[in-house]
């Protein structure tokens, strides 16, 4: 145990964005593990939302067009602060509303359905909302029986052979995730966007997992449309704004979900009921945004552009390598199974781990200071954050970990899921 304690401070002393950590709130005593769920604030969210609070005390309605960060361009503004992180135009990037609210928006817009291909390509391991709204826009649009989903051989992981040959002619969009939010899995976007341009089928991505833990070439690649949430690896705070991507070839078709702040902006007040499209993202947007639940981005973004996301990326492998290789090292073979793929180009920024004891494991792990979380029925997901972990954190919780299992301290928590897991 003592020698991955010295590999730990070795690591922490070469770490370039180690100076980072000191911008996060860290609490005292314990290990967050759970940044892919919630991040944690940072100073300069903080500032960025009292900044913007002080807007609205100083300036009242003129907030809107004065002040140093006017809400009315607020929403493009944070597009692009995230355009990079996904490798994207400006002009292709907004942040509006939640990400299941921008899967029915650019889904009902983009999903042209006819007879011959109707059908949306899904895949059986996705977080509940998407389906729920890929269901809902199939029911709305005559075609209830219309969603496919990519089975999964092992319950964890897709492969991208079999998604590609589930794309046929009766296919009209298919909508996957980046990174599986289980088993941390990433899909390789690049070759199923090939294909399903080569096929005309519309390719879109959740990146709700990905934006900000790896890095994206989304126009490169000729993705339509890629949405995802901004309190997870982007620190946004709980119920932040969420971020949409629309590819700016499929700008001039209206929106579905039609709103006044989908509107020009030089037409905008002129309070015309002949809607006026705004002539990029900015049509993606409906009603007033959600200032407060920006503003923190604008602070949290620049520590993004500060550390760049190769950065980024290269420290969370290494950190999920380290992890990894003391859980081999400290555990009994098959003692802990390890999910998420080792290839670093197939795995994101977090662990799954699994045990059939998991959520007495997990308790326990809380008891102890460790924050991760429990997925049903059988798994902990690990997630040290580039930005604010530290490789002395994953070297503590797996020591904690290992005492939990030697001690079998987890026989002392109910294996059972609280209403938040
Ligand atoms: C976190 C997450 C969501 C959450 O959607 P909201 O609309 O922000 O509640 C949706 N999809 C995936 C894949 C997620 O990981």
């Amino acid at each position: 145990m003592e020698e991955w304690l010295k590999v730990a401070h070795s690591k922490d002393s070469n770490d370039s964005l180690a100076k980072f950590r000191s911008q996060f709130y860290i609490g005292s005593g314990s290990y967050y593990m759970d940044g892919n769920s919630l991040g944690l604030m940072s100073k300069a969210a903080e500032e960025s939302l009292l900044s913007v609070m002080e807007d609205w005390k100083r300036h009242g309605i003129d907030g809107w067009t004065e002040g140093e960060r006017p809400w009315f361009y607020m929403s493009e503004r944070i597009g692009e602060m995230m355009a990079d992180l996904i490798g994207a135009e400006h002009h292709e990037v907004l942040a509006t509303n939640s990400t299941t609210m921008n899967i029915h928006q650019t889904v009902r817009t983009l999903y042209k359905p006819t007879e011959e291909r109707h059908k949306i390509l899904v895949d059986e391991l996705n977080f509940p909302s998407d389906i729920y709204a890929v269901q809902a826009i199939l029911d709305d649009s005559g075609y209830p029986n219309g969603m496919v989903e990519v089975p999964s051989e092992n319950g964890h992981t897709l492969s991208t052979d079999t998604i590609i040959n589930m794309m046929d002619e009766s296919i009209a969009l298919v909508i996957l995730p980046s990174v599986l939010y289980r088993s941390g899995q990433i899909l390789e976007m690049e070759r199923i966007t090939e294909h399903a341009r080569k096929n005309g089928i519309i390719v879109g991505f959740d990146l709700c997992h990905s934006i900000g833990a790896i890095p994206h070439d989304l126009k490169e690649w000729g993705v339509d449309f890629a949405v995802w949430c901004t309190y997870k690896h982007l620190n946004g705070g709980p119920g932040s704004v969420a971020g949409l991507y629309v590819n700016e070839k499929h700008h001039p078709h209206k929106v579905s979900l039609r709103g006044w702040f989908g509107n020009n902006k030089e037409t905008q007040f002129d309070m015309s009921h002949k809607f006026d499209p705004a002539l990029d993202i900015s049509q993606y947007q409906v009603g007033t945004p959600h200032i407060f639940s920006m503003a923190p981005l604008l602070g949290s973004l620049e520590i993004f552009e500060e550390a760049g996301i190769a950065s980024v990326r290269e420290k969370s492998l290494e950190l999920t390598d380290f992890m990894i290789a003391m859980i081999e090292d400290v555990f009994e073979e098959g003692e802990i199974e390890i999910v998420t793929p080792k290839d670093h180009d197939a795995r994101g920024g977090h662990i799954l781990i699994g045990h059939p004891d998991a959520a007495g494991i997990n308790a326990a792990l809380k008891s102890k200071g460790v924050i991760p979380d429990f997925r049903a029925p059988s798994y902990v997901r690990i997630a040290p954050v580039a930005l604010y972990n530290s490789f002395e954190d994953v070297y503590n919780t797996i020591k904690i970990l290992k005492e939990i299992m030697d001690g079998r301290l987890y026989k002392k928590f109910e294996n059972k899921r609280g209403v938040i897991a």
